[in-house]
């Protein structure tokens, strides 16, 4: 996979350089053709899977525009959580471009539950999301996390944080030929009682903050950076992308403003004002 760096209104793209013609799929919220296990994005029958944390890594570092060559279906999954992309990208380093950035700042609030599972959006001059979940195990129970963006804290408290599973699910994964590479390297796996990995947990609440981690990856597949307070229980990618497209379809939801304007209001975090991309290809 090569990152590479883009013109101003490119936006965030995946080229599948394996296939002929080096077909291009947008890393949009109109692209999503699967969310089972991870993101699946596709166009016409060519797809990219597991996307989302390096989407995450993206909007935490503040990219807007890249192409991303992969000759492989799938991005790699490296440890698990984003943190060898941010590496990657921080290590290439990032250029502000000449165009401002655009934020959709919310308007009005919208909330969505299915199945037990809760997503709400508010109006807010800053993003901000809490996470809770639920799961009966003895080493997750109830998990709450609160977090509002910034570079610096996203790289410390959440790009860190691994996707987590059950050995019972990773048998039967690869047991319909799924997953093969899932391994104690790129994941927290847990039996019945305790996790397996070795070294523990890199968070005591590890498996939350990685929640948040998926979702600004989703959030990602907006478009543009959001000013809004989210708050979500249980949410996964399906009903984090409902959500986002029914916020985009409705023009009541949302106003375009120019950072100036955002930070024109007192409590607005510093977020990056002009559109930036990675100032030389990084490899992985
Ligand atoms: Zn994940």
């Amino acid at each position: 996979m090569t990152i590479r760096p883009a013109e101003a209104d490119t936006g965030i793209m995946f080229k599948r350089t394996d296939r002929p013609g080096s077909p291009l799929i947008p890393a949009d919220v109109f692209h999503v053709v699967d969310t089972n296990f991870s993101t699946t994005l596709g166009m016409d029958d060519i797809t990219i899977s597991t996307v989302e944390h390096l989407l995450s890594a993206l909007a935490g570092m503040e990219v807007d525009n890249v192409i991303i060559e992969v000759d492989a279906p799938e991005v790699p999954i490296m440890d698990g959580s984003s943190a060898p992309f941010v590496f990657l990208i921080r290590g290439v380093g990032v250029v502000s471009q000449r165009q401002p950035r655009r934020f959709y700042k919310v308007k009005r609030k919208l909330n969505l539950s299915h199945n037990g599972t809760r997503l709400t959006v508010a109006p807010s001059n800053q993003l901000s999301i809490n996470f809770t979940i639920e799961f009966n195990h003895p080493v997750i129970r109830r998990q709450d996390y609160s977090f509002t963006f910034n570079q610096s804290d996203y790289i410390k408290h959440i790009s860190r944080a691994r996707t987590f599973g059950f050995m019972r699910d990773v048998r039967y994964l690869q047991e319909n030929n799924l997953a093969l590479g899932g391994s104690l390297d790129n994941a927290v796996i847990m039996d019945d009682y305790c996790v397996l990995n070795e070294d523990g947990l890199r968070y005591p609440d590890e498996f939350v903050r990685h929640k948040i981690l998926d979702f600004l990856g989703d959030v990602a597949l907006v478009g543009r950076p959001i000013l809004g307070a989210f708050s979500a229980h249980k949410s996964g990618h399906e009903l984090n992308n409902t959500l986002f497209r029914q916020f985009l379809a409705d023009p009541q939801a949302w106003q375009l403003v120019t950072p100036q304007a955002a930070a024109a209001q007192a409590d607005t975090v510093q977020r990056r004002v002009a559109r930036a991309t990675v100032k030389q290809p990084a490899v992985a």
